[in-house]
């Protein structure tokens, strides 16, 4: 199905992810250190990292600016894992790139259907229609115009933006700092808390579709997987 590179030093949590992805049906590559993880990363190209945050070498957060910086595994999807006490960490990491992360203890279930989720997304982008549904929202990415169950929404082009970055990482959870890089410019010097005045705002006009934006308690904000209600 996939190559998943495994960086996680502790043995137990390696074999219990070895076994278990190898049964999701992935080939299973996995290292205990992270300068090791960065060069199968690099010689092996797999098609998604798990990659452990406190490692005895270097710091996952490190291992991951490393391949994000890196034109040739920069696109390599990459989940953190990470134990509670990293929450800052985890920031950092959403800042760096990483694409998803998990919390120890994890459920390997969930950890798996994460796992399946991106590759889904990672192999198949977004279509190029201009105009894409979800729920009661309906957007025209071209003309930049919004409807909600078929009122049009009055955004401005950083409110636009700012949906339009939710939506296309939707069940991704974006942290304030990259929301701020994607949405302001990396150089912007605006403070955290506009990207929550503007969420809070961007939530108001959406009226019935705000729900779609979640908040994520001490990291940031996720677009819904799907609409509640599966519709
Ligand atoms: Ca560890």
């Amino acid at each position: 199905m996939a190559r998943i590179l495994v960086v996680e030093d502790e043995p137990d949590l390696r074999a219990v992810l070895d076994f278990n992805l190898r049964e999701a049906g992935h080939d299973v590559l996995s290292a205990e250190r992270g300068t090791d993880g960065l060069s199968i990363a690099r010689s092996q190209r797999p098609d998604l990292i798990l990659l452990d945050l406190m490692l005895p070498d270097v710091a996952g957060t490190e291992v991951c600016r490393a391949l994000k910086t890196d034109s040739a595994t920069r696109a390599i999807p990459i989940v953190m894992v990470t134990a509670r006490a990293e929450e800052i960490d985890k920031v950092v990491g959403f800042e760096l790139g990483a694409d998803d992360y998990v919390t120890k203890p994890f459920s390997v279930r969930e950890l798996t259907l994460r796992v399946r989720a991106i590759l889904r997304r990672a192999d198949s982008p977004a279509p190029p229609a201009a105009t894409v549904e979800f729920g009661s929202l309906r957007i025209d990415r071209d003309a930049h115009r919004v409807w909600v169950a078929e009122g049009e929404v009055d955004l401005t082009a950083l409110e636009f933006k700012l949906l339009w970055t939710l939506f296309e990482r939707r069940n991704r959870v974006q942290s304030r700092g990259a929301l701020l890089g994607h949405v302001w410019g990396f150089e912007s010097r605006i403070s955290t808390r506009t990207v929550d005045a503007h969420v809070k705002r961007l939530r108001e006009k959406l009226g019935a579709a705000r729900e779609y934006i979640e908040t994520v308690r001490g990291v940031g904000y996720r677009f819904a997987d799907s609409p509640p209600g599966g519709g």
